[in-house]
């Protein structure tokens, strides 16, 4: 199996170590044809990127197009989800700005509303040892990330089941139905050979990306393929992969 583009990576406009130019010429390096720059959405109080970045880096990846002709560049963003009733770290303009939308789960965010903080991070957390919150939990998450796929042109779910426990069978179904690809990611755990094999049964498509935090993991990613190959994923169901 080969994996022909790089949709997860991230540099210093979030916590990467490489600039944008440093991904893009470790990807021509290992011979990938696409690479996607996706930071962290500024709801993220650690790592995300500052608004107002989203213009310099635009113009940056349109000059580095330019330079670069044997790679496409896209500029995406890995957006938060911030609520439970699903809304996201950016609004329609900064959408509108970038080439690819990833959305996942992360902690360092800051809820709008308390009851979601407290949910966020104390019963989440609580939820892995307390099996009575478990399935409540679940479900609740599950609701924000359909809502979420449902309004938002998201064309990925970053680490499906990673931070936050996601019904898989459900997630992939309305993903399907919206376009959007759930991700095997190479630096997290999940998708997992169970979650795919559960995610297989809907008609949903898949990426495997590196999630790169520094520009030598561009284009690793031997533990996705791993996955995928122990879950019998047939290649034309991986968006970036082919024989
Ligand atoms: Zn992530
Ligand atoms: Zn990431």
């Amino acid at each position: 199996m080969k994996i022909t583009g790089d949709y997860h990576t991230h540099t210093i406009y979030s916590h990467g170590t490489g600039t944008i130019r440093d991904n893009v010429e470790e990807a021509i390096e290992k011979g990938l044809r696409e690479i996607a720059i996706c930071d962290h959405g500024p709801g993220h109080r650690l790592y995300g990127i500052d608004k107002k970045d989203i213009v310099k880096m635009r113009e940056e990846v349109d000059r580095l197009n330019k330079e670069y002709k044997e790679i496409n560049i896209f500029l995406g963003i890995e957006a938060n989800v911030m609520d439970y009733d699903g809304t996201i770290d950016l609004d329609r303009n900064e959408i509108d700005m970038i080439d690819i939308l990833l959305l996942g789960f992360h902690y360092g965010i800051v809820p709008k509303k308390l009851k979601d903080m407290f949910m966020f991070y104390f019963l989440n957390p609580a939820s892995k040892v307390l099996p009575f919150l478990k399935e409540r939990m679940k479900a609740l998450n599950t609701n924000a990330m359909i809502q979420a796929i449902s309004k938002y042109p998201v064309d990925i779910i970053t680490h499906p089941g990673s931070k936050a426990r996601l019904d898989i069978k459900k997630v992939a179904e309305v993903a399907y139905k919206n376009n959007t690809a759930l991700e095997i990611n190479s630096h997290h755990s999940q998708l997992s050979v169970e979650n795919i094999k559960i995610a297989l049964r809907s008609k949903v498509q898949f990426y495997i990306n590196s999630d790169a935090h520094k520009p030598s993991r561009v284009g690793n990613f031997e533990k996705g393929i791993q996955r995928a190959l122990q879950a019998k994923i047939p290649i034309h169901r991986i968006k970036n992969a082919e024989e």
